[in-house]
């Protein structure tokens, strides 16, 4: 029976990420992927038509930017090539006017100050605040979570306590609100709460949306060449060298844990991998609720997963185009990474976030635009153009074999009619993904989901995923969590995964001085 010091469940970048350091440090480390092939959300394939490299899931490089783990597995050594396009995003508005974040500051703001010259400064200033707490944010990105208490007390101390809490639990729009003059900047701040599934008076939406757009200003919405797909095939290649070793195609069925210690995994054709540790980078729901399910539990635990909340499905629209398209807009927001088309103002998006809570269809759906082939041409044949249209809330509950396609096409109709005039001219395959087929093709993507349970805040920090399973410790000894359900959550970062793997080293310590 083969025997590993170490098992980790899912080659998702966070699985390979923890594998890279667990192996780096001398264990012999198996990872286990139930997929045809690595990657998870973080994966690239020929969706639509053949010679159009297409990212699934993720196309951002945008947490990622502040991981130390890029340096420190050497990914641009393993492979891991990076393209930083000028505009990073862009925001179009209905009379297609835009917003845009760019490469140089200067540009930035001088964008913002056609809607609002205060706004321009406002948003400089705020920057350079990011800037000088750059280093404590990635060192708290990058560490296990601090306990509430821990996190109170702290505050207390502070003379700025009172203002940081307020804004921690500020929606986007009354914090926009308060700080732009522009219902223009408002609405692009409420985009990007938007896009973790805070609606714009979601508690919590402000913190998301001013961190990711920092991080995008200062090292941009980076594509990754030839697709994100080239993330875990770096990972992988950096994991090899360490020694660590990939098995594609085998689903785990089962985690062995008798008498509360993990001591191996078992997969769907009955063969036993045995392991001293066993980390899982799958959906916390999914581990508890489906692999531990005979590991004796206390009740309290699957409880407090049961009520772990899902989080908005995603709906996704793949399509492969003749040539490039020319937005109203204009080139600037063609040429970004990503382009926010709907709705455009604030009120729009908390209209589109009703309708779905109320297991609805939006009429103007929550919408943007991943410029696939214009930030990076090498992922189509010469002379074509590639789009993703993702639709970053849909409700699960709709009836998508019926609904997916007339869904999308009436998505396309609206774009061509408000913002590309010649899309659906130049469209020469199309595949659409629903939330249902999210979930089929991805066993980590629970209802369509992205980020392995919701970012509400009190799924966040040592409550992500409960209190219990907070510090990356597994309810049996030598079990441990390391994908996007743990600190600091979803996102392309590798952070939960590198967090992760610290810990376990740190109780491998602890146990061997013992
Ligand atoms: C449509 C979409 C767009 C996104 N866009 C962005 C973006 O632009 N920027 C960004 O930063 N993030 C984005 N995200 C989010 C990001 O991709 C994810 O949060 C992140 O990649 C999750 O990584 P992970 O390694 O934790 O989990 P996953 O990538 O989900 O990996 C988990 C792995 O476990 C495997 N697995 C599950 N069950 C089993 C089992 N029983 N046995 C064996 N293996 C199993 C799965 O197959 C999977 O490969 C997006 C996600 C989606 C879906």
């Amino acid at each position: 029976m083969p025997h590993y010091d170490a098992i980790v469940v899912g080659a998702g970048h966070n699985g390979l990420a923890c594998a890279c350091y667990l192996a780096r440090a001398g264990l012999q480390v198996l990872v286990v992927e139930a997929a045809a092939a690595i990657g998870g959300m973080t994966s690239t394939r020929e969706l639509v038509l053949p010679g159009f490299h297409t990212d699934v899931h993720a196309s951002g490089y945008q947490l990622a930017n502040l991981s130390s783990a890029t340096d420190e597995l050497d990914l641009a050594g393993f492979g891991l090539e990076l393209i930083r396009p000028d505009v990073s995003l862009s925001k179009v508005f209905s009379d297609n006017r835009s917003l845009s974040i760019r490469t140089s500051l200067d540009h930035t703001c001088a964008g913002i100050a056609k809607f609002s010259p205060r706004d321009a400064n406002t948003w400089r200033s705020l920057y350079g605040e990011y800037l000088s707490e750059r280093d404590r944010l990635r060192r708290e990105l990058e560490s296990p979570p601090r306990p509430p208490e821990a996190i109170s007390a702290e505050l207390a101390q502070d003379p700025r306590g009172f203002q940081r809490t307020r804004f921690g639990y500020q929606s986007v729009r009354s914090w926009a609100g308060e700080t732009f003059d522009s219902e223009e900047m408002r609405d692009l701040m409420a985009d990007f709460a938007g896009h973790a599934g805070f609606a714009p008076d979601d508690a919590g939406g402000a913190s998301f949306a001013l961190l990711f757009l920092s991080i995008i200003q200062d090292a941009g919405n980076r594509a990754v060449k030839g697709g994100m797909g080239g993330l875990p095939t770096a990972l992988a290649a950096s994991l090899a060298a360490a020694g660590g070793q990939v098995r594609t195609g085998a689903v785990v069925t089962r985690i062995l844990a008798p008498d509360g210690v993990a001591t191996g995994v078992e997969l769907a054709d009955g063969a036993i991998l045995r392991a001293g540790t066993i980390v899982s980078s799958i959906h916390p729901r999914h581990l508890i609720l489906n692999l531990l399910r005979e590991a004796n539990l206390d009740h309290s635990i699957v409880e407090d997963i049961k009520r772990y909340e899902i989080g908005a499905s995603q709906f996704g629209i793949y399509l492969a185009l003749s040539g490039p398209v020319a937005y109203a807009a204009g080139s600037e927001a063609g040429s970004a990474t990503q382009t926010h088309l709907m709705p455009s103002t604030t009120d729009g998006l908390a209209e589109a976030f009703r309708a779905v809570r109320a297991g609805q269809l939006p009429a103007v759906p929550s919408a943007f635009v991943v410029n696939e082939a214009a930030v990076d041409p090498s992922r189509v044949p010469k002379g074509k153009s590639a789009l993703k249209v993702i639709l970053t809330t849909v409700p699960y509950t709709a009836d998508w074999p019926a609904q997916r396609i007339p869904y999308a096409q009436e998505v396309i109709e609206q774009i061509c009619r408000q913002h590309v005039p010649d899309l659906k001219e130049k469209i020469i395959g199309m595949t659409v993904m629903s939330p249902l087929d999210f979930a089929a093709d991805l066993a980590s993507a629970l209802h369509g989901t992205v980020t392995h349970g919701a970012m509400t805040l009190y799924q966040q920090g040592s409550l992500r995923p409960t209190l219990s399973l907070g510090q990356y410790r597994g309810p049996a000894r030598g079990l441990y969590l390391c994908g996007a359900g743990s600190h600091p959550g979803p996102g392309v970062s590798m952070m939960p995964g590198r967090n992760a793997a610290n810990v376990i080293l740190a109780d491998l310590d602890q146990s061997r001085r013992h």
